[in-house]
């Protein structure tokens, strides 16, 4: 299973849509528990890859570095802001399977979001961890709000380098806070700007498959492409509560990273529970259980499910740009099956995730 180790609560960024606040009251700002608590709970899982997650976990590097000396996991994931990443030594650095880090998209939108000069601080990082010879999967995480557009923010992640990043995921600023809709000037008006924006991004992925014989690395493209290919049937993707957990710095078991402080949320503790204690304690419930795409979608996301901070009408609203690129990844599915019967692509290509890399799929 996935864990994600929260290393620390604090952050040396403060982007606009950020939900984090650390609240010592909640939990503490630092790890209090030991590396040996950790090891000796995440030891009864053969299979645990760890996630390093904040705050911006490379504020901890050297403790990031000690757990990776002591503790054996299938898979290491970094998520971070990638302000530091040029101080992490390439013998840990190359140690990763999945790097995500925190980028917007185009310069000034991006830099609207997460603070002036974070782009080419960020930029110049991956450049050189490329340069140092990182060879995983190098994954730009965006959330797109108000003033992203999808399909020239994704594009130009997709184009930066030579191409430096792997693949391309994004997440939505939607139901994190309240009132609704803080950072769009009309949200309703946004909302089909950004179906158009992915009908025309889902065009050009076609085009390129066409012309160059690739896949681009579009995340939820190909995590929605291949539940369609392969006819699985998935629950939620980004699977808090099912196989993926995360530790907090108190040592709290919870199933999804983001939110501490709700009850539903909080599953135990790695000092007196073992992992397979605490899965499918909490699942998503109504709408999405009765949903008609739900072996598709999975339900988005626990965290909203549960909260519904934008009340039904705000969840629904959300919902219809789940439909909408379900349905149009579904419009292009037959081109994509006689392109790969005609062999300018495989189907293998779409086979992505290969395992929890803490991309949710889902926007
Ligand atoms: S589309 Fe909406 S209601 Fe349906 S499963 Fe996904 S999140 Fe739930
Ligand atoms: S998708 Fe939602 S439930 Fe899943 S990890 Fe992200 S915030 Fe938590």
């Amino acid at each position: 299973m996935l864990y994600f180790i929260i290393l620390t609560q604090i952050c040396n960024l403060n982007c606009i849509y950020c939900g984090n606040t650390p609240d010592p009251s909640i939990e503490p700002v630092d790890i209090t528990y030991t590396i040996n608590d950790l090891k000796n709970f995440l030891d009864n899982d053969p299979d645990a890859m760890i996630a390093f997650y904040g705050g911006e976990p490379l504020l901890r590097m050297e403790l990031m570095k000690r757990i990776m000396d002591e503790i054996k996991a299938k898979k290491y994931i970094l998520q971070t802001n990638g302000l530091l990443l040029k101080k992490l030594e390439t013998r840990y650095l190359k140690r990763f399977d999945t790097i995500l880090v925190s980028i917007d998209g185009r310069e000034e939108v991006n830099d609207y979001y997460r603070g002036k000069g974070t782009y080419r601080r960020v930029i110049e990082n991956v450049k050189d961890i490329r340069e140092r010879g990182f060879r995983g999967d190098l994954i730009a995480r965006m959330a797109v709000s108000g003033k992203t557009d999808i399909f020239e923010d994704v594009k130009h992640l997709l184009n930066v380098g030579d191409p430096w990043f792997d693949h391309v995921h994004w997440q939505l600023d939607v139901m994190w806070d309240y009132p609704p809709h803080q950072r769009y000037d009309n949200f309703d008006e946004w909302v089909v700007k950004y179906n158009a924006g992915i009908t025309r991004l889902i065009n050009y992925w076609i085009d390129t498959m066409k012309m160059d014989g690739k896949v681009l690395g579009i995340v939820p493209f190909l995590g929605i492409m291949k539940t369609l290919l392969y006819n699985e049937k998935v629950e939620l993707r980004c699977g808090a509560g099912i196989n993926a957990f995360a530790i907090t710095t108190s040592g709290r078991i919870l199933a999804c990273p983001v939110a501490p402080e709700f009850e539903w949320n909080r599953l135990g503790n790695i000092f007196k529970n073992k992992p397979f204690d605490v899965v499918r304690k909490v699942m998503v419930g109504e709408p999405c259980t009765t949903c008609e795409i739900r072996h598709i979608c999975g339900g988005r996301c626990l965290f909203a499910n549960k909260t519904k901070l934008w009340g039904e009408e705000g969840f629904r609203k959300v919902c219809g740009t789940v439909k909408h690129l379900v349905r149009e990844l579904q419009r292009v599915k037959g081109e994509i099956e006689k392109l790969i019967k005609l062999g300018v692509v495989e189907k293998e290509d779409f086979n992505y995730p290969k395992y929890n890399n803490t991309t949710e799929i889902i926007p």
